[in-house]
């Protein structure tokens, strides 16, 4: 079943469209059986579960860290990503780069869009973060490479809504890198979930992030 779906949304991708296996609340059986069909990006949203698959599962997955990222467990998250997809504010973005250049190593992360029109969701406002970058503040970072943008699209039904969403998280990145031009490697546009990653897709994700598609529904 799961390698089945696995295999089926690599077929419908196109090329150059990366697979994140959101395997928050699942557990490690779970992931291997995706991993043994092919599977090897997966995306987790709390940070002592990812440590602990970290630990369980084998060494070249590429974990991404997806979730509210909490300042107090930064330093423990470093050097276990692959991409930390959802930084949410300059703070967190300075600190990331204060530990990760303690640490010794670079770590990469997309800056996560506030665009949907739910309260709850964290993220940069699209004009606030072309600011960051129009200013060039990313050029006093020492340990971090920003690869791009990560967004979610409002929770609704209506796919029109949606589509605009994903349009939005689309071009705010365009914006970002005229607006910066010689930023290198910021072409990471990361948007799409089960319900809605072929809107995604078509709006120009190149990194969809999907779960309960895979791995059906989470038990919390
Ligand atoms: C949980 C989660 C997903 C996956 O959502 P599904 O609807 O299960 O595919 C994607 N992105 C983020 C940021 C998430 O927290």
């Amino acid at each position: 079943m799961i390698a089945e779906e696995i295999k089926r949304i690599h077929t419908e991708l196109p090329a150059g469209v990366k697979l994140c296996a959101v395997s928050k609340f699942h557990p490690a059986e779970a992931i291997r059986e995706a991993y043994d069909a092919g599977q090897r990006i997966f995306g987790e949203s709390r940070v002592q579960e990812l440590l602990a698959k970290v630990d369980e599962l084998p060494s070249d997955i590429s974990w991404h860290f997806i979730g509210h990222l909490q300042t107090n467990k930064v330093k423990s998250l470093i050097g276990k990503t692959s991409l930390i997809e959802s930084v949410d504010s300059e703070r967190l973005l300075d600190l990331i780069d204060r530990e990760s250049e303690k640490a010794g190593v670079v770590t990469r992360v997309l800056m996560q869009l506030h665009v949907a029109r739910e309260e709850t969701k964290f993220g940069f406002y699209p004009e606030e973060l072309i600011e960051y970058f129009a200013r060039r503040k990313f050029e006093s970072l020492k340990a971090t490479h920003i690869c791009g943008v990560m967004g979610m699209a409002s929770n609704t039904d209506d796919m029109e809504r949606v589509r605009e969403d994903f349009r939005l998280i689309s071009e705010t990145g365009k914006r970002i890198r005229e607006a910066a031009p010689d930023l290198r490697g910021f072409d990471i546009v990361s948007m799409g979930m089960s319900g809605d990653w072929r809107i995604a897709v078509e709006e120009g994700s190149t990194l969809v992030r999907i779960g309960t598609a895979i791995f059906g529904e989470r038990q919390y």
